[in-house]
Order: structure tokens, then sequence, then C-alpha cells
């Protein structure tokens, strides 16, 4: 079995490392712990491994201070995260810290009256969220002695694991379906580490990767999102800590995410549990909503069927980034929308384009077509009375418009004129 030679071929380049506040790997499913090591997944049950922390030291105060005091970036959660980077001896592209803008042009639009706001991850080096988990996985990758980087992409992540890898003087090799979105190509590219199109899905990458893992032509490989998977999730809770300290060590009381594996989503949910259980925000209620475009809609569809399973599906749709078939994280995502009393929703690809330009018109935001999916499924959700508009709401933006231009062709000129005025008069713009 793979996910064995995985855990035993590493065993041995894994030498104990000292990786910050991280206490050890616990399954997810049996709660069965190994030490940190580049393994993903439980010898007992196969089940997901996950960074289990002790905490238990933090005096909340003292660390909110720490945090406050600390760089405008992913970088002041250090004693919370797996694998503190010294940045100033090693070179990362330090994301996060981004904007949470208020919108309220785009909360009127909605109807939204207990505040709006959008959580714009593409300001990140690499224009996406992928940042924040890669520079976990880059870390860990080199705590265990990797010189490769590697992933499966859908796009975003390509060009994080390229750029990270770049700076940090890693090879990188990436995979991604061969049919993705020409500014996703050129800024995976770019960077200059090895890009290779796959002939199929993300889903047929991603088994392909797991194969090359196990085998010894992956060997001395760190994939972000397969063997460092448990480092790269937890990047993804900074996002939560950066949204409470945004908000005044805060919880909102509402946030919709967009779904692709799932990760993101279930990792926002653990960073908001650690908050509380630090003492850094009051415990009071939240709700997590996922959001999916119509044409990969795995996890909306078994949510709303009310299933805890989640049958995979062939993707089509124009939000790529998102187009994860077979998610590995559905069934939690399903779990967290459940228990916190959010909810899974999909849009069709025209609610994400009208959803692109809504963002643009009212905020100045150019999102990709994962921003219109989160926006669309928002504005659906409040049509459908499952999201409160009397509630304050956190909307991820995750990447970039620039990213993405094919799904707003056909957006352009007002008019074309003679450099005249009567020209500029005929045209009916005085
Ligand atoms: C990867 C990605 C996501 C979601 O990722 P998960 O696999 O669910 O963690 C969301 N938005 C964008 C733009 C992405 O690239
Ligand atoms: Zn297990």
């Amino acid at each position: 079995m793979a996910v064995q030679t995985v855990a035993s071929t590493t065993d041995t380049a894994a030498s104990p490392v000292d990786l910050g506040p991280a206490a050890a790997l616990s399954c997810r499913e049996c709660g069965h712990r190994v030490p940190l090591g580049p393994v993903f997944a439980c010898q007992e049950c196969f089940g997901p491994l996950e960074i289990a922390y002790d905490f238990s030291a933090h005096d909340t105060e003292e660390l909110r201070k720490r945090i406050e005091a600390g760089p405008a970036n992913i970088w002041r959660y250090a004693p919370l995260l797996p694998v503190p980077a010294d940045v100033a001896t090693k070179p990362n592209l330090n994301p996060g810290w981004t904007k949470l803008v208020k919108a309220d042009n785009l909360a009127r639009e909605l109807g939204v009256t207990g505040g709006l706001f959008v959580k714009d991850d593409s300001g990140n080096p690499t224009h996406s969220f992928k940042d924040r988990v890669v520079a976990q996985a880059l870390e860990a990758a080199r705590a265990f002695g990797f010189t490769t980087l590697s992933c499966s992409s859908t796009g975003n992540l390509a060009g994080a694991v390229g750029a990270a890898a770049a700076r940090a003087g890693f090879r990188s090799c990436v995979f991604i379906p061969h049919d993705l979105e020409q500014g996703k190509v050129v800024m995976a590219a770019v960077y200059g580490g090895e890009l290779v199109g796959i002939e199929g899905n993300y889903d047929d990458v991603n088994r392909f990767c797991s194969e090359l893992i196990g085998d010894p032509a992956g060997e001395g490989w760190g994939f972000v999102n397969v063997n460092l998977r448990p480092y790269y999730a937890e990047g993804s809770k900074t996002l939560a800590y950066e949204i409470c300290e945004q908000l005044g060590w805060r919880l909102p009381d509402q946030i919709v995410v967009p779904i692709a594996s799932g990760s993101q989503l279930t990792k926002i949910d653990k960073g908001l549990q650690e908050l509380i259980g630090l003492g850094l925000v009051e415990d009071r209620p939240y709700k997590i909503f996922g959001a999916q475009a119509e044409g990969c809609s795995p996890v909306s569809t078994a949510y709303k069927a009310g299933h805890d399973v989640v049958r995979p599906q062939k993707p089509n749709t124009i939000a790529k980034s998102l187009a994860i078939g077979n998610p590995a994280d559905g069934p939690y995502v399903l779990d967290i929308a459940r228990r916190t009393g959010g909810a899974v929703e999909d849009v069709t690809d025209e609610q994400v384009v009208d959803a692109i330009k809504l963002l643009a018109r009212t905020e100045g935001i150019f999102a990709e077509t994962a921003g219109g999916v989160t926006v669309g499924v928002t504005r659906k959700l409040i049509e459908n009375g499952l999201l409160d508009p009397a509630k304050t709401t956190v909307v991820l933006n995750t990447g970039d418009g620039l990213k993405t231009l094919d799904a707003v062709a056909g957006t352009g000129l007002t008019a074309t004129i003679r450099p005249t005025l009567d020209s500029f008069r005929e045209a009916g713009l005085a």
C-alpha cells in the first residue's frame, strides 16, 4: 500500500526535529498518535493525520501581546503554528495579514445590515490564499531535509509552490491538469520551476502524485499537499486568526468559505476553536458556510441530500481552482456545516460571473472565479434565508481575477471614439 511505503521509507529521513509547539501528529478518525514526520495517513485506520498541539503553557494576555507585536504576516501567530519560521535567516515569502475590507456597498446591495466584510487574500505574494499553506509546508520540508517541493494543483497552488521554492532555493516540480487557465499556467511557470501538465482532471493529477510519492523517483520530494499535508493544512488556520484579530479579537457570526478539497474550511473551524480554547476570543456561536460551483458540487450535493458520504463528481465549471471532484475533507466539511448551523450551497457559472462583477462594481475588488463562487453563494444563502443578514458576516476572496480573465471576457470598452470632443459627445458620454 502506497501509504505504508511512505510512512516506513521516510521514518529514517524524519529524525526528530524541533517543530515549535506542535506536539505530535494525531489521527482525525481514531486519535492514534505518532511523532512529527512527513506522514499523512494513520497506520491504524488510514484516517488523515493532523497536528496536535500542547497550548497549555500559554498565558492568554501574554500571548495576545506577543501576537500584536509580531510581524504583519502569518508568523505573528508562530506560537500557534507547527513550524515557526526564523524569518530573519530563512527565506520565506511571508504571506498573510491581508486586508479585511468592510464591504458596505456590497452589504447594501445584498441587504446585509449586521456588517459585511471581505477577507481579501488576493493580496498574498502569488495572489491567492495558497501562499499561507505553502509557507507552512516549506518550513516542514526544510525541517525534514527535503530539497524538492512538489504538489498536485488546480492552479494557484502550483504558483505558490513555484514562488516559495524559488525564494527558498528549492527545486520545484509541480503537476497540474493540462487545460488550466492561461493566467494560472503563466503564474506557475514564471518562477522557473518545472511545471508538468497531466492529461486528466485534478483527481487524476492527485492519483498520479500519490503513485510518485511511493516510487523511488519521488524520493526526497516534499509534496506540500500529500506527505506534508498535515503541516500545509495548518496554514489555513491563519485566516481564522487574522479575521478575529482584525475584528478586534471577536468571532464573526458567519463565515462563507469556498470548498475545493475542503481543507481550508475545516482548518478555519480549527483555528476558531483554538482561539476560543486559548481565551483570545469570547466563546459564542458561529456558523460556517461552504461554497461550491454547481459544476463541481460534491459537498453541497451531499449536504442537501442529508448524506454523510461525499460521492465523487466529474468537474465541469469555470471555477477551476475549486474543481476537485473527490474532495479529501468533504465529510469533515459536512460535519462542520451541520454542527455550527451553517450550510453548503452552490451557484451556476453564470452566477459566478455575475458575482465577480458585483464585487468589482461595489467594492473595487477583482476576484477570481473562486471569489465569484463565494460571493454568489452568499447572495443565494441570504435569498433562501439560511444566512442571517442582521449578523456579522465574513466572505473570503481567495484569489485574484487577473488569473481568470476569461471568466469576464466580453467586459471591455464602453466606446471607441476619435480624439475629438465632438466624437466624445456623439458617443453620449458628455
Ligand atoms: C485551493 C483554493 C481554495 C480551496 O482550497 P481547499 O482545497 O478547499 O483547501 C479556495 N480558493 C482558491 C482560489 C484556491 O486556489
Ligand atoms: Zn487512525
